[in-house]
């Protein structure tokens, strides 16, 4: 047996005003027997895949796989790119594998295209016929038509956010192909949409109540002739029809089981909605700056401000809160801004610079902050993730820089990638435990390491393209009956 990889992934902010172009996919893209080589081992979908497939005894052949960080609308030309280059590893029927694992967001947009990620699978289908297995590894934010399910043989979607279990996704996907195409397996799928859409920094899924929903996902699996299931909780950011939460139920050969358990668990979901929604957790800026500071003082462990409303890592309305205050001791990583960046590099480390960083993306992510001070890193850089998540995923910042602005220490990227472990630090001689309060903008993913390192996560509303109040955000695709933007 012989089985493809490929992976195009992304999750499309749509409201952001600028294009991620072929260019950027590029960049974090390899190509065949690279992809194996690049990602064996490591905590990604592919990685997962990869492990499967090796200790199954089937062959792999590798396509083509990039991901790119949440960003605006991908553009057609990447779009098109990426579409006829995985196709084309199918296209010649002498030589096609006997089927495909697939790594794909289920929230990527294009700008012309609200649910690109099905009219991907129906081009797949359109060459391979409807009979060629194919199964898909999605993120657990991934906003899912129904159209989806009948072009998959098997969905299997994250179960934790922090995504800690991508590469076991990516081995539950395959091992469900491989049975199906051994005999061993006959998977059948169910998908219910609940009607709600959760932002981001609700889908936690150690907090309750959507840690109860996760734990009732895991019952279900316990049973007979459950074979796997994924709750998805959907990405808000994204105006498009296909918006919102989902269950998908895999079942052995028995429908009215899937039915029964993706039921279920949508019903679960729709009954929670109201508590879902934790408003509880959120401060303005200058409380959750307050709280910080009071808390910093009492511990000696940092303080994590989370500015999660932020999707470009750009934003600076804590950062420019902490510096009016004066603040010492704050860490600032990974904020994305390649021309403060290359000021950095042509001024060279040790020199003292006067340089404005930050909110380069839109309007909402606040206007640049001064910086003055010297510069303690200027160069490329690049890494092999060690944090939970991005274990063994080589990592490029493009040219970086680390800039110490009167107690305030700024680590910059060209590339933009948030900060969700200690690499941000590790990776430039520093240690997190070394500051008092450190700014993040991940929405749960941070979680995996920060909840043990930081005394407390407190979580700052911003006027972002992220925020929890859907409200203030312009949709106009979504159909009716979303909570809480139609119904
Ligand atoms: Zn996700």
């Amino acid at each position: 047996m012989r089985l493809a990889l490929a992976g195009f992934a992304h999750e499309t902010v749509t409201f952001l005003p600028t294009e991620t172009t072929l260019e950027e996919f590029n960049l974090t893209a390899h190509r065949g027997r690279d992809i194996i080589d690049t990602f064996r081992g490591s905590g990604s979908p592919a990685g997962g895949f990869i492990a499967a497939c090796e200790h199954e005894g089937v062959e792999l052949t590798g396509l083509l796989y990039a991901e790119c960080a949440p960003s605006g609308p991908v553009s057609e030309a990447a779009y098109r790119y990426y579409l006829d280059a995985i196709r084309g590893g199918l296209e010649d029927p002498a030589d096609r594998p006997d089927g495909l694992l697939l790594h794909l967001h289920g929230a990527m947009a294009t700008a012309l295209r609200q649910d690109p990620e099905t009219a991907f699978l129906q081009a797949l289908r359109d060459t391979v016929g409807p009979d060629f297995p194919i199964a898909l590894a999605l993120d657990l934010h991934g906003n899912l038509s129904p159209a989806l399910l009948p072009l998959a043989d098997v969905i299997c979607g994250y179960h934790h956010s922090p995504h800690i279990d991508m590469d076991r996704t990516g081995a539950r996907a395959a091992r469900l192909l491989i049975a199906k195409l051994r005999g061993e397996a006959n998977p059948v799928m169910a998908m219910r949409k609940p009607g709600i859409v959760l932002p981001s920094i609700f889908t936690a899924t150690s907090l309750p109540p959507l840690a109860e929903v996760m734990a009732t996902a895991r019952d279900w699996e316990t049973r007979t002739g459950v074979l796997d299931v994924s709750v998805f909780t959907g990405f808000a950011y994204a105006d498009v029809n296909c918006i919102g939460a989902s269950v998908v139920a895999v079942a052995d050969g028995n429908e009215l089981l899937a039915n029964r358990v993706a039921d279920d668990l949508a019903r679960r979901i729709a009954d929670r909605r109201h508590a879902l929604y934790r408003k509880d957790l959120l401060l303005t800026v200058p409380k959750a700056v307050d709280a910080a500071v009071a808390h910093a003082a009492d511990s000696d462990r940092p303080v994590v401000i989370l500015e999660h409303a932020d999707r470009m890592n750009d934003s600076t309305h804590v950062l420019r809160e902490c510096a009016r205050r004066g603040l010492k001791k704050v860490a600032v990583p990974y904020l994305w801004d390649p021309a403060a960046v290359r000021s950095a590099v042509d001024a060279g480390v040790g020199t003292h610079v006067a340089t404005a960083v930050g909110g380069r993306s839109s309007a909402q992510a606040g206007d640049p902050v001064l910086l003055q001070g010297p510069v303690r890193f200027a160069g490329p850089k690049r890494y092999i993730g060690t944090g939970p998540m991005r274990r063994g995923v080589p990592v490029d910042l493009g040219d970086a820089a680390v800039i110490d602005s009167n107690g305030i220490t700024v680590i910059l990227t060209s590339n933009q990638l948030s900060a969700i472990d200690t690499d941000p630090f590790i990776q430039f001689g520093l240690d997190p435990n070394d500051f008092d309060i450190i700014v993040l903008r991940s929405k749960t993913h941070f979680r995996a390491v920060y909840e043990a390192l930081a005394d407390r996560i407190i979580i700052a509303e911003t006027p972002d393209w992220g925020p929890a109040d859907l409200a203030t955000l312009p949709y106009r695709n979504v159909p009716p009956g979303v909570f809480p933007i139609t119904a």
